[in-house]
Formats: structure tokens, C-alpha cells, sequence
């Protein structure tokens, strides 16, 4: 609709199905192969230490695409005391935004290399991840609000979009004027540091923007200095409740958290679903960026009629997929972020087969940190604990009496991100869309992937506080408490 519609286009990206296009990455990416990145904090002042700590890849324990130097309490410091806010007018702040988009794309062979080395992100993975961090900053660059900033924004993002959300939430909040503290993911300092450099190069002044990696002693001292004014996270339930207890404790009472979190993300398929369509929207859902997003498919209803042979549709489908290391073309599925995640999926796998609940699970690659695209049968979503943060996807088949039963079952949860049905019932899908509680819903297509500006993403309940990313109320929580009214 109107409302959502940008006002620019969004980035292009590229057609990997166009051989002359493929050629043009290729030769971009090639002499980052054997590259080594280091990434330090990049402070406003102060020189910065010798990157010590290597950086792995997780398709291959062989290679490594860099080195970083963590931040130390004494960076923190420099770091709080050197930040002001961009006091430059909003034309000129979204200028400079516009700028650090141009050179995020004239700099895609290194950032495919990197997405492919420091994160497994398969190629088509990569080209929809540059796309997105284009399309924030272009988007929010569009769209100031005309308000104070909140001050200081601490803005902690994760390991599985370490170029789009970490960018998303930066450019909020440097759009709206804040100064930032940025926290990547202590996976991926590497491509963050890139970023930085780009929207330094830009015009982004270094005392509005200061990149200071490092895992939670970082986060947790980012988020409980009463100099912080807000903080952008995404990640995990849990820590965002620690965030917002670090926050209450530390921070001024008004001080915003704009959390975007876990989610035990349902799928319903009804008998009448076309299963061609359901089967492809299943195996993208669940399976790519190997089921590492907050939208994943992680718990799929089947109607029990049709139950059998969807599933068995399904196992072929996933048959054809290939498991590998993502630099190479034919890649479908990467590997999982890191061995601490390879394990506790491996955990819950381990579990459910010694359950006998294991339907099928295909084979994964010898080395790197791979897990097998897999399925297990479930009495229902109540039985999942928590939310498995990979290619793993639980099946549940319900009677046609049931579907309201379904619903209330999915809703019990108390997560609320993404959401998916498939039906040919048009009545159903009302019913359906009206009464379970997802920040995004989808029928008869796959459930990940929403786009800026057109589908705004975030959830509600555990899954985080809203307002959505990417969508017109977003910065509205990067400004002063006060001023918030104005323009919500
Ligand atoms: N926005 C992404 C999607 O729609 C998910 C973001 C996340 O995993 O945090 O697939």
C-alpha cells in the first residue's frame, strides 16, 4: 500500500541466473580468496592496538579470514568520552548515508568474499544481504524524522546478518543525528569493520560512529553507562532481558530499547495447500542461511491427510540440496556459525533420534561446522524448548478439527515473529491471519526474507518490542523520549 511504499526504489542487487553478471562477481570476489582482514575498535581517538585474535570460518577450520583486537575497558572509556552526535542537518546526514550505500555497492566482491568467509553465506545468501544494508540506509536516509536524537546509541547486532542488521540499526540511528557505539557480533568483527570504514569514507564523522568489537563483557558495559542514551539489539530473548535489566538499572528511566529477538516460528499446511508450493516455501524457510534467521520455519503443522506425502515430497526436495563450503556456486546450505552452535543443535538431534523422532536427516560435510538439514516429528510446538538456531525443522501433523487448537498452541508460545500459512481456502486464511500473533505473516510463500520499506520485520511478545525495521515507525525510538510524540 501506499504507506510502506518507498519512495526510491530498492537496490537491484544482482541476477546470479545471468552468466555475464556471475563472470563480473566472480572476478570481484577472486582476489579475496586468500585475503586476511584485521579489525580493531575504531575510536575517535587513539591508536589502535595490533589485531591478536583470529577470526574463523566456519565452512573450514583451515582458513581463517583475519585477525581482531578486541576492545579493552580502556577503549570503552575512550570510546564514551570521545562520542557526540552528528550535529550535521538531516539533508546532509542522509547525503552522507545515500554515500556509504554507492560504496557498500562498489564494494561487492569484498563484502561477498567476506559474507562467504567470516559468516558461511552462500552466495545468493550474500547478494540479498548487500541488498538489504543498501536498502537501510537508502530508506532511513529518505525518511528523517524531524526531532532531537536520543544522545548515544549503543547498537548490538548479530552474527547472521553481520552486513544488513548491523548496518540497520546504525543507520537508524545515525540518521536521526545519535552518536553510535557499535557492537558487532563477536563472530563477524571483520565485515563490520569494513561497514565502519565505508561510512567513514562517506562522511560519517568518527565521533558519531566508533566500532568497538568484542563478545558480552563489550555489550554489557555498552549497556549499563548512564551516558548511553538507547540501544538497538538483536539477538537472543534472554539477552535482551538482560539488556533491559543492565538498562533499568544504569540507564535514564526513559532511555529506549528497540529489540528485535528469538521466535519458535510456525508454519501451517493445510490439505488444500498446492504442495509443488508448500514444499519450496518449507525447504527456503527452514533450510536456507541454514535455518540460522530469526524468521526461520522451525515448527511446520501438516494437515494428517495429506501428511504422508507432503513429507515424502518434502524428503525428496531436501535431497537435492548441497551442503558445503559457500564459496562455491553450488552450495545451497552452509555451515552453522561456529562449533559452540554445531554442538547444542547437535545436542537436540542426538535427543530427539534417540526418541526415535528423527524422520530424516541427510549428511553433513566432514570438517567445518556443519549441520545436516533435518526433520523431527513433534507432538506439538509445546514440545520444542527453545529455539533451535539452525537447519533443523519439526513436523507435527493436526486433524481437521484441530486447526483453532493449532493456533492457540502456536500462540502459547509467547514468541511472535514470523508466521506462514498455506491454503487454497480464502475464508481460512482470514480466520487464520486474524488470530495468531506474529509480527509478520505469510501465505502460500516462503517465510523469510521480507524486504525494506515493502515488509517492515519484527514481532511482538518474546520476539522483541517493535516498531519494525525497515518500515516507516522504526526511528521514531532512535529520538529523545520527549519528542517521540511528534512523530510517531
Ligand atoms: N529479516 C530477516 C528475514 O526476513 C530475518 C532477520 C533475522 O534473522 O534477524 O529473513
Amino acid at each position: 500500500t501506499a504507506m510502506f511504499a518507498p519512495e526510491r526504489p530498492n537496490s537491484r542487487g544482482f541476477d546470479l541466473a545471468h552468466a555475464p553478471t556471475l563472470a563480473v562477481i566472480e572476478a570481484a570476489r577472486a582476489p579475496f580468496r586468500d585475503h586476511r582482514w584485521q579489525a580493531a575498535p575504531l575510536l575517535a581517538r587513539k591508536a589502535t592496538p595490533a589485531p591478536e585474535e583470529t577470526v574463523a570460518n566456519p565452512a573450514n577450520a583451515a582458513d581463517s579470514p583475519g585477525a581482531v583486537a578486541p576492545t579493552s575497558a580502556t577503549d570503552i572509556e575512550t570510546a564514551l568520552a570521545a562520542a557526540r552526535p552528528w550535529g550535521d542537518s538531516a539533508a546532509d546526514r542522509g547525503a552522507a548515508l545515500n554515500r556509504a550505500a554507492d560504496l557498500y555497492e562498489d564494494s561487492f566482491g569484498e563484502i561477498f568474499a567476506l559474507l562467504a568467509r567470516e559468516a558461511g553465506k552462500s552466495l545468493p545468501d550474500a547478494v540479498a544481504e548487500l541488498r538489504e544494508a543498501v536498502d537501510f540506509l537508502r530508506y532511513y536516509a529518505a525518511r528523517i524524522p524531524d526531532a532531537d536524537p536520543a544522545g548515544l546509541f549503543t547498537c548490538i547486532s548479530p552474527w547472521n546478518f553481520p552486513l544488513a542488521i548491523f548496518t540497520g540499526q546504525i543507520a537508524a540511528a545515525l540518521a536521526t543525528g545519535n552518536a553510535v557505539l557499535a557492537k558487532p557480533a563477536e563472530q563477524t568483527p571483520l565485515i563490520a569493520s569494513l561497514a565502519v570504514s565505508l561510512l567513514h569514507r562517506a562522511g560519517v564523522p568518527r565521533t558519531a560512529l566508533q566500532l568497538l568489537p568484542g563478545g558480552g563483557v563489550v555489550g554489557a558495559a555498552l549497556t549499563s553507562d548512564y551516558r548511553v542514551g538507547g540501544v538497538a539489539f538483536t539477538g537472543s530473548t534472554e539477552t535482551a532481558l538482560k539488556i533491559r535489566a543492565a538498562m533499568a538499572e544504569h540507564l535514564a528511566p526513559g532511555a529506549p530499547l528497540v529489540a528485535e529477538t528469538g521466535g519458535l516460528n510456525a508454519m501451517i499446511v493445510d490439505s488444500t495447500a498446492l504442495p509443488e508450493q508448500a514444499v519450496q516455501s518449507i525447504v527456503e524457510s527452514a533450510f536456507q542461511s541454514a535455518g540460522q534467521r530469526c524468521s526461520a520455519l522451525r515448527c511446520l503443522y501438516v494437515q494428517e491427510d495429506i501428511a504422508d506425502d507432503l513429507l515424502a515430497m518434502l524428503g525428496g526436495a531436501m535431497d537435492a540440496l548441497h551442503m558445503g563450503d559457500p564459496w562455491d556456486l553450488a552450495t545451497d546450505c552452509g555451515p552453522v556459525i561456529d562449533d559452540d552452535a554445531r554442538a547444542g543443535i547437535a545436542a537436540h538431534v542426538d535427543a530427539a533420534r534417540a526418541e526415535n523422532r528423527v524422520l530424516k536427516e541427510l549428511r553433513a560435510p566432514a570438517s567445518g561446522t556443519f549441520i545436516a538439514p533435518t526433520l523431527i516429528e513433534l507432538p506439538g510446538i509445546a514440545a520444542l524448548e527453545r529455539e533451535i538456531f539452525g537447519p533443523v525443522l519439526h513436523v507435527v501433523r493436526f486433524g481437521s478439527a484441530d486447526l483453532d487448537r493449532v493456533i492457540d498452541d502456536i500462540n502459547a508460545t509467547g514468541y511472535g515473529l514470523t508466521f506462514g500459512l498455506h491454503t487454497r481456502i480464502d475464508d481460512r486464511v482470514q480466520h487464520v491471519t486474524d488470530r495468531v500473533h506474529a509480527g509478520n505473516l505469510y501465505v502460500n510463500r516462503n517465510q523469510i526474507g521480507a524486504i525494506v520499506g515493502s515488509q517492515p520485520f519484527g514481532g511482538e511478545g518474546l520476539s522483541g518490542t517493535g516498531p519494525k525495521a525497515g518500515g516507516p515507525h522504526y526511528m521514531a525510538r532512535f529520538c529523545a523520549p520527549d519528542r517521540q510524540a511528534a512523530v510517531d
